[in-house]
């Protein structure tokens, strides 16, 4: 659709009844000076919407119901959906069972009280070809909403009822009100939302025509080499394409532009804050020959997987340069993740700094100590106040267990230089380890910790290298943020888009896929594999699950399980049991004899959850499983499956809810990551997998554009702003996309963005 060219201003002062107009309204009304700026989607924003003829102070009341304050809130209030009125679907022509979208009019409504107090609404629609009804329970308002001759778009599943076709409780959206001259267009924009505001759909429709044939062709932010070559519709085509598509198809071509420039907003804004910090902060480059980790993998007895190299190659390669490297390593439960973290810990301890991980638990701690230290042990590290010249390397454990005295010592040993990798929880974080040199940083497990947490734990590992780190003043450390939580990979480019990523898609050799089976009814499936297994020296996990808020609660329930486990289905075998209210001690013990094979099974709550490598145990039940989200069933599993043996994993109970049986469903079916990391994104939708409720980042940031679907778009925002960032970092040729960055990215969005 080509327009005239009506500068946004003038057009819309002209018609304005409120004075409220402010950029470019010039005092004595007349036309201002056409200037491209004016052409700018954004000015809309300064422009209240009751400045559009036909809303007034009702409609515009009604409006800000529904968030729609200025002309730029209405014309990106985008169609829910379009009806094709050329090609509509007869009520002649309704198929009894099927879902099916009719046009008709209101012809009839009753209103009836029943027994029980309720109200039915009774409504007969007729169309050209026939009568369909329609009946609302408890909907009183609609024999208001609905009145004769109303013009209405239903949408339901289409019933038979003593001959008539019927639709109980179908989705409504009005089209025209009584008496309004009926529209010949063919394809018909549906509105979200105006019901809830008392608005028809037509309303709405009215006053964006009417906005979009006043505001004049809008000006494109992106330059038309970059459109054109990704297949992209220019922006003034876009925004009225998406309102009034003249063919029902063009919509399309609308959204995905529309969609595009929501991403590239935010992509722009991850890039360029991680260009910044690459510029203004200086990191170690730590350059070595690579001898410690030639030792390592000389160790090893097993041979590294191809991903895990070239993990570890580009680790080292990022580490090597003068600017801080910021990675996240993916890797699936069980992929290898450990090994990768301690090459990059010897490359900074080649070079002469010192390492720390930071992992969200005790048990996790520990845990990486001992495998740790068991991999390193034995490789030697220059020591000059040594009198062989070297020692052997150091590395010390710290969390809330460790003692004044124990902490004491170990100040004293990182000052006098002995200490290489610091491994510990939250403890390390207490200001109170003083790194001479801190040069790397790895983050166990992140998903574990907090937001809040995350942003802490850069923030100390800088200030941690500021205080000690006097030889290498204001270098911060190398950060390695690894996850086991399979993300899908337009999340982690939206998410994390100012990480580079290396992901360890491959399972090391010779492992078999864990057989899952859910028991909903009856689990003695389960205590029998677990009694066979332990027969030939196997080892099980019980996980109960989170039966209350209170850990006191929680912890008796775990111990009554492993009573009754002991005394019933599992009699004759070893029990130990772990959960957050045992002691430190005790609970460590509980581990070392499972660890060890004392026990044959370990009752536990979900502590168990991260991180613990028991390669002899073979079975996993998740009791009550259906209370678990996909990610943490998918967690408790990969503790399975992890040494040569065939394993298995069993879901007991039931589910009550669709999607707990959707999430149980998708655990027997696959136990590809990331494929179930795609089907919980399905289930719960992008708002929830983001964290905190609706953190807004589905909302006004982002009307169009849809993690789950939008990859392929994901991809070209991501490489468009790389693009143009290279060619014009601070965007000082792109004023207008800076702009819209400031005003349309809700703060909200990108804060919660730059903490994850
Ligand atoms: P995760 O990625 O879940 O942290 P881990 O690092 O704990 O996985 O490794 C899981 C298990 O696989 C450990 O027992 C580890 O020693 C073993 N492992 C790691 N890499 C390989 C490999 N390349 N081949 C065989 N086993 C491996
Ligand atoms: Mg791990």
């Amino acid at each position: 659709m080509v327009n005239r060219f009506t500068p946004i201003s003038s057009g819309l002062s002209e018609l304005g009844r409120n004075s409220g107009a402010r950029a470019g309204h010039s005092e004595t009304g007349t036309r201002v000076v056409e200037s491209a700026q004016d052409r700018r989607l954004i000015r809309l924003a300064s422009r209240p919407v009751n400045q559009v003829k036909s809303v007034g102070e009702k409609r515009a009341a009604a409006l800000g119901e529904i968030g729609i304050e200025t002309v730029l809130d209405l014309v990106t209030h985008y169609p829910r959906r379009y009806i094709d009125r050329s090609k509509r679907l007869p009520i002649a022509g309704l198929v009894v069972g099927e879902q099916a979208t009719v046009v008709a009019i209101v012809s009839k409504v009753t209103t009836r009280r029943m027994r029980n107090h309720r109200t039915l609404v009774t409504v007969d629609f007729r169309d050209d070809t026939g009568g369909l009804r329609a009946t609302f329970f408890n909907q009183a308002w609609r024999a208001r909403q609905l009145s004769e001759g109303v013009e209405v778009v239903l949408a339901g599943k289409v019933d038979e009822y003593r001959g008539w076709l019927q639709m109980s409780n179908p989705v409504v959206n009005l089209i025209d009100a009584p008496g309004e001259s009926k529209r010949t267009d063919r394809v018909i924009p549906i509105y979200p939302q105006s019901e809830k505001a008392g608005l028809t759909t037509w309303e709405i429709e009215t006053a964006v025509r009417e906005a979009l044939r006043r505001m004049g062709e809008l000006s494109d932010p992106i330059d038309s080499g970059f459109l054109d070559s990704h297949g992209l519709i220019s922006r003034d085509e876009a925004i009225r394409k998406i309102h009034s598509p003249s063919e029902i198809h063009d919509w399309q071509s609308a959204r995905r532009r529309l969609a595009f420039d929501e991403l590239l907003r935010l992509q722009l804004v991850l890039m360029r804050r991680r260009r910044e910090t690459e510029e203004r902060l200086a990191g170690i480059a730590h350059r070595t020959e690579g001898r410690y980790v030639k030792a390592l993998f000389s160790r090893l007895p097993f041979a590294p997987t191809k991903a895990q190299l070239q993990a570890v190659e580009d680790i080292v390669a990022d580490m090597a340069s003068e600017s801080p490297m910021h990675r996240l390593l993916q890797g699936d439960v069980g992929s290898g993740k450990t090994v990768v973290a301690l090459a990059a810990l010897l490359t900074v301890v080649e070079s002469g700094h010192q390492g720390a991980i930071l992992v969200p638990t005790e048990v996790l701690a520990e845990q990486h100590f001992a495998s740790i230290s068991s991999l390193a042990e034995g490789l030697a590290v220059p020591d000059p106040s040594n009198l062989m010249g070297e020692r052997s390397i150091g590395i010390e454990l710290v969390t809330n267990k460790t003692t004044k005295v124990a902490r004491a010592r170990l100040t004293a040993a990182m000052r006098a230089g002995q200490v290489d990798i610091v491994i510990g929880t939250h403890a390390l974080l207490s200001g109170q380890v003083e790194f001479p040199s801190l040069g790397l940083v790895v983050v166990d497990e992140q998903h574990r910790f907090g937001v809040d947490q995350r942003a802490a734990l850069q923030e100390a590992g800088r200030a941690t290298v500021e205080q000690g780190g006097q030889d290498e003043d204001e270098r911060v450390p190398d950060l390695l943020v690894m996850t086991a939580t399979p993300i899908p990979r337009t999340v982690a480019m939206t998410v994390f888009g100012d990480l580079d990523t290396s992901v360890l898609a491959e399972m090391p050799a010779g492992r078999k896929p864990v057989k899952t089976k859910w028991l909903p009814d009856d689990p003695s499936d389960a205590w029998a594999r677990v009694t066979k297994e332990a027969s030939v020296g196997r080892q099980a996990y019980v996980v109960c699950p989170l039966v209350s808020e209170s850990e006191a609660i929680e912890a008796a329930s775990v111990e009554a399980e492993a009573q009754r486990l002991a005394a019933g289905p599992l009699k004759g075998l070893t029990i130990a049991v772990v959960h957050g209210q045992m002691p430190s001690a005790n609970k460590a013990s509980s581990m070392e004899s499972f660890r060890s094979g004392e026990a044959d099974v370990l009752v536990s709550t979900t502590v168990i959850e991260v991180g613990i490598d028991v390669p002899n145990a073979t079975v996993m039940v998740i009791e009550d499983a259906a209370r678990f989200g996909i990610a943490q069933l998918h967690q408790l599993r990969g503790r399975v499956g992890r040494g040569a043996h065939q394993s298995w994993c069993y879901l007991t109970g039931g589910a009550t809810t669709p999607d707990g049986v959707k999430r149980l469903e998708a655990l027997v079916a696959t136990t590809d990551g990331f494929e179930l990391a795609e089907r919980d994104l399905e289930i719960r939708g992008e708002g929830s997998v983001l964290g905190a409720e609706q953190s807004g980042f589905t909302n006004r940031s982002f009307k169009l554009a849809k993690l789950s679907s939008d990859r392929e778009l994901v991809e070209i925002a991501r490489k468009v702003a790389s693009d143009l960032l290279d060619r014009d970092p601070g965007l000082a040729g792109h004023a207008e996309l800076a702009e819209e960055i400031e005003v349309l990215l809700e703060p909200a969005d990108a804060d919660y963005l730059f903490k994850s």
